[in-house]
C-alpha cells in the first residue's frame, strides 16, 4: 500500500530499528510511547484491521501472539506481565489502517 506508514517501514522506505524481524511480522518501538515499554507487532502483509482478517491469517495471528511471549521473556516480564491492545476501526482509536498489536509494559 503506497500511502501506508507501516508498509513504508516494512519496505525500509522509512528507516526504523526492528526489535524483531520475522518472516511474517516485525516488532518496532512506538514513536510516541504510552508506557515505559511500548512496542508494535505489525504483520508484513497489509491487512487493514482485525475486521479484515481471514482464515489464511490464523498462523500469522498465532505467530504474533507467541511473539509477545518471546518479547516478554527477553525483557524479564514473566512476573509483571504485559498488556496487549488492538484498536479496531477509527471510532475505536485506530489511527493507522494497517493491523498492529500494541505491547505495553512497565519495567
Ligand atoms: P493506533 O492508534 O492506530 O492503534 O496506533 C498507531 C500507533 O502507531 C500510535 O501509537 C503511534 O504513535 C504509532 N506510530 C505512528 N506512526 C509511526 C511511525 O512512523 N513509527 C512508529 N514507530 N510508530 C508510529
Ligand atoms: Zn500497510
Amino acid at each position: 500500500m503506497d500511502d501506508c506508514i507501516f508498509c513504508k517501514i516494512i519496505n525500509k522506505e522509512i528507516p526504523t530499528e526492528y526489535i524483531l524481524d520475522r518472516d511474517n511480522f516485525i516488532v518496532i518501538k512506538d514513536i510516541v510511547p504510552k508506557a515505559p515499554i511500548h512496542y508494535l507487532f505489525i504483520p508484513k502483509k497489509h491487512i487493514k484491521s482485525m475486521l479484515h482478517l481471514d482464515m489464511d491469517d490464523s498462523k500469522l495471528l498465532s505467530d504474533m501472539m507467541l511473539g509477545t511471549k518471546e518479547i516478554a521473556n527477553n525483557l524479564g516480564l514473566n512476573e509483571k506481565g504485559y498488556k496487549l491492545v488492538v484498536n479496531t476501526g477509527k471510532d475505536c482509536g485506530q489511527e493507522v489502517m494497517h493491523l498492529h498489536i500494541h505491547f505495553l509494559a512497565d519495567l
